[in-house]
């Protein structure tokens, strides 16, 4: 049954994922001269150095080409239509971490970085981040695995919360903050017993080992032996 959903989906994907940040569309937008169709935040920050689109190189707009962009209603409900599980882990998430939060919680600097980092163009990018998916995180030193057991990173965890867009190599900022012992070593992020690379978006990481799982998303790291 599952595995009938996964195949379709599957199909689908070319259809409904970004290729600029491999995860499904957020905020569908599509350029209105050739009809691709991106992440709104993806294609906006795309725009902001070049002039083309990124899957077929037509010219977007002669000077201004965030004016060739149109907001795509209809494919972000089919998104979630087809997707489903997308959009109840988000509310279900949403709840789960409510009753979390008497326990951790720590705003996540890196996860909002990007947002910071974008400001040229008098183009504020925070109403484009506030409608994105979040995802809730419990960060851990990784305790069980005997050849990457560390007794030097202090045990307990951390529950972030952050736009599924953050990416591995943000939430390698975090813990280094957050365990200041790991701070000149280097870190490995594990999901679900496999490591994740630094570019990873968390959606991905989700999608790719964490979707049949209840939130929280469980990241464990590890320092690796070789120092920096
Ligand atoms: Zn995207
Ligand atoms: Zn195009």
């Amino acid at each position: 049954m599952e595995e009938k959903l996964n195949i379709r989906i599957r199909d689908l994907n070319p259809h409904i994922v970004c290729i600029l940040c491999a995860g499904y569309f957020i905020d569908a937008t599509t350029i209105t001269e050739c009809l691709h169709t991106f992440c709104k935040s993806c294609i906006v920050k795309f725009l902001q150095t070049s002039k083309h689109c990124p899957m077929c190189n037509i010219k977007v707009h002669e000077t201004q080409p965030l004016l060739n962009l149109k907001s795509d209603r209809t494919l972000q409900d089919i998104v979630y239509k087809i997707v489903p599980s997308l959009w109840e882990n988000e509310l279900k998430q949403r709840e789960d971490f409510e009753k979390m939060r008497g326990l951790t919680e720590t705003n996540t600097e890196g996860c909002k970085e990007e947002e910071d980092s974008n400001k040229e163009d008098g183009l504020s990018n925070q109403h484009l981040y506030i409608h994105d998916e979040l995802v809730h995180v419990q960060v851990e030193p990784l305790r069980n695995g005997p050849s990457t057991r560390d007794p030097f990173i202090r045990d307990g965890r951390q529950y972030v919360r952050c736009s599924v867009r953050a990416q591995i190599y943000h939430l390698k900022k975090l813990i280094r903050k957050l365990w200041p012992e790991t701070m000149n070593k280097e870190v490995e992020i594990v999901c679900n017993g496999k490591v994740m690379s630094d570019h990873y978006c968390l959606k991905r990481v989700w999608l790719s080992s964490w979707k049949d799982k209840n939130p929280p998303l469980v990241l464990q790291f590890y320092m690796k032996k070789k120092p920096l």
